[in-house]
C-alpha cells in the first residue's frame, strides 16, 4: 500500500495536500480551509482519518475545528513544541525530532525545522515525498517569524540539504515566481536558476503550479541553500570569514525588503 500525493490550492497561494491511500482512506497535510478539502474527499469518494500538521499558522490549522467536527476520530498529529504550547486544534498525537510515524503503508521520519516557527516540523515519507510547510519554498524559505538565522540554517542547510537529492519537496505556497525574481537578483549568473525561471514562468502561464520541487534542483537554484557560495557572500556584502548563519540572515532581510 502506499498513497497519492493530490495538490488542493486553496485562497490565492496556500496549497492543502491530501494524501489518498489504496483503501479509500485519506489524510490531509495541514488544513488551510475546510470547504475545498471537503470537496476533494467527496469527489474522489474517500474517508478522511489524519492530519499530519507542519505548523500552528492559521492557514495551516484553520479548518482543523471543522474537519474534526464532521469526523470526530479524526486524528490530529504534530510537533512536541505546537502540543506543549497548544497551538494546534484537536491534536491528538505528539511526534518528537527523529520518531517515525506509519500510514498507508509508508513511514514518516520526523524532522524538526525551527525557523520560521519554533515548532515547525518537516515529514519526510518513505515513497520520497517530504512535507517542508513553510520552512522552504522553490527558489526561496519562509520568514523567520519566531527562530533565529542560526536555527534556520540548521534547518535548511544540515537538516533538508542532507536529505538524498531526488526528495521531492511539498512546500505549502506558490510563491515561486517572486521568489524567483530575488533569486536572480542575488545569483545572477547562475544558469540553472536561469533555466527554472524559464520553465517557471512557462507553468504559470499555463496556470500549473510549481510545486513539488526536488532536493538537487533547489540546491542547485535556492539561493538560500547556497550562502556558502561566493555568489551569494557577494550579493550580501558578508564580511570573509563570516559564517553561514550570518550569510544566511544578511539574505533573508534582503529578501524581506526586496521589491523586484
Ligand atoms: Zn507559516
Amino acid at each position: 500500500m502506499s498513497f497519492e500525493v493530490v495538490q488542493i490550492p486553496v485562497w490565492q497561494d496556500n496549497y492543502a495536500y491530501l494524501l489518498c491511500a489504496d483503501d479509500g482512506t485519506a489524510a490531509l497535510v495541514d488544513s488551510p480551509e475546510a470547504p475545498p478539502i471537503q470537496a476533494e474527499l467527496d469527489r474522489r469518494g474517500l474517508r478522511l482519518t489524519h492530519i499530519f500538521q507542519t505548523h500552528h499558522h492559521f492557514d495551516h490549522v484553520g479548518a482543523n475545528a471543522a474537519l474534526v467536527e464532521s469526523v470526530p476520530e479524526l486524528k490530529v498529529w504534530g510537533g512536541a513544541y505546537d502540543s506543549e504550547h497548544e497551538r494546534i486544534p484537536g491534536q491528538t498525537r505528539v511526534l518528537r525530532d527523529g520518531e517515525r510515524a506509519t500510514w498507508a503503508g509508508e513511514t514518516a521520519v520526523i524532522h524538526e525545522v525551527p525557523g520560521h516557527t519554533l515548532g515547525h516540523i518537516a515529514w519526510r515519507w518513505s515513497n520520497g515525498a517530504a512535507f517542508v510547510g513553510d520552512t522552504l519554498f522553490v527558489a526561496g524559505c519562509g520568514r523567520f517569524f519566531e527562530g533565529t538565522p542560526a536555527q534556520m540554517d540548521v534547518s535548511l542547510n544540515e537538516v533538508i540539504a542532507g536529505w538524498p537529492p531526488d526528495t521531492k519537496l511539498y512546500c505549502a505556497h506558490e510563491y515561486t515566481q517572486s521568489n524567483l525574481r530575488f533569486a536572480l537578483h542575488v545569483d545572477p549568473d547562475n544558469a540553472d536558476l536561469q533555466a527554472l525561471s524559464q520553465e517557471v514562468d512557462a507553468l504559470r502561464a499555463e496556470g500549473q503550479p510549481t510545486v513539488p520541487s526536488t532536493l538537487a534542483r533547489e540546491l542547485s537554484c535556492n539561493p538560500f541553500l547556497r550562502c556558502d557560495t561566493p555568489a551569494i557572500r557577494a550579493a550580501t556584502a558578508s564580511p570573509k570569514g563570516a559564517p553561514r548563519h550570518d550569510v544566511l540572515g544578511r539574505l533573508r532581510a534582503m529578501k524581506d525588503g526586496f521589491r523586484g
